[in-house]
């Protein structure tokens, strides 16, 4: 649809941005409830990202993206932090308020719940322990939403230790923080399996993990979406156990901030991760 002169403006601001799935997505949506509003790419240097947050109000943005490498600097630039944001130590979307001042929110945790719920309805992060392996940036948000939804225990398994303990400590006490090389034990009595390192991904080797532990009952769900069947979702699969790849994730996580930029809160339908995927 064309813009008039009252088009709202979101974007994504990130450095490099060119690989970058948001307007792709945003435009759909926002073709698709022909809303007047554009959102699109911006490419903003570490050294600029400072002055580029503050200039967003005064250009009009209803708020913004943020992608690497800034989504740890943006957490200190916001006037007001969302506590969750502040949980993962990461903000991922930018709300311009009414009085011109700037919200910081982290919807990766809203991403991840709301995929797992979309696909599988009736399961339950309560229902037993959570393994999830890795702990990046999107471990945080991963411990976070399993945290917030009554996990009994999380398990939390990194090839570097020290870097899951420091995650453990600015966490709740149901996270437990077990040995690279106890991996394949701890999957014993396992409700849901999380990846979310970088291991399965296009050019990197697969997961290295025995799912033959796992019980029949668990749920195995990858944060890496290229490609969309991982090995570790084809293994879990092949076994007869409940997948969910994690193209739905990325997808979910863009919904709260259009829904604050645009006025409409989007759905995720087939078509849409037709469109994503092709
Ligand atoms: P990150 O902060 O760089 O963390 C990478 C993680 O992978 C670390 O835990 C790292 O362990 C582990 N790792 C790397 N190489 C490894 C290896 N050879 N063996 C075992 N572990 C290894 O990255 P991130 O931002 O958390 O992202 C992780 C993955 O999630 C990426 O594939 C990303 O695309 C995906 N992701 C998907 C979504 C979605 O919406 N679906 C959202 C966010 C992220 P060490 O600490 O030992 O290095």
């Amino acid at each position: 649809m064309s813009l008039s002169g009252k088009a709202k403006l979101a974007g994504v601001i990130g450095w490099p941005v060119g690989h970058s799935w948001s307007p792709r997505l945003h435009g759909h949506w926002l073709e698709f409830y022909g809303i007047d509003g554009a959102y699109v790419p911006l490419p903003v240097r570490p050294a600029d990202f400072a002055e580029v947050l503050r200039a967003l109000p005064r250009m009009g943005f209803s708020g913004a993206n943020v992608t690497l490498p800034h989504k740890e600097t943006a957490l200190a630039l916001v006037d007001h932090l969302d506590p969750l944001a502040r949980r993962i130590g990461a903000v991922n979307t930018l709300i311009v308020r009414s009085d011109g001042s700037i919200e910081g929110r982290n919807t990766d945790a809203f991403g991840f719940r709301e995929n797992l719920r979309h696909v599988l309805p009736g399961l339950s992060l309560a229902a037993g322990p959570a393994v999830v392996v890795g702990a990046g940036g999107a471990a945080r948000a991963v411990v976070a939403a399993l945290e917030d939804a009554g996990a009994p225990e999380i398990r939390l398994v990194n090839r570097t230790r020290e870097r899951a303990e420091n995650l453990a400590k600015s966490m709740g006490a149901l996270v437990r923080v077990i040995d690279w090389e106890q991996r394949h034990d701890c999957l014993a009595d396992t409700a849901l399996l999380v990846n979310t390192t970088t291991q399965g991904m296009s050019g990197q080797p697969p997961l290295p993990l025995l799912l033959d532990r796992l019980p029949l009952t668990a749920t195995v769900t990858d944060l890496v979406y290229v490609p969309l069947e991982t090995p570790l979702l084809a293994d879990a699969r092949r076994r007869g156990l409940a997948v969910v790849d994690g193209l739905g994730m990325l997808l979910h996580q863009a919904r709260p901030g259009f829904e604050a930029w645009f006025g409409v809160m989007p759905e995720v339908t087939d078509t849409l991760r037709r469109f994503v995927e092709a």
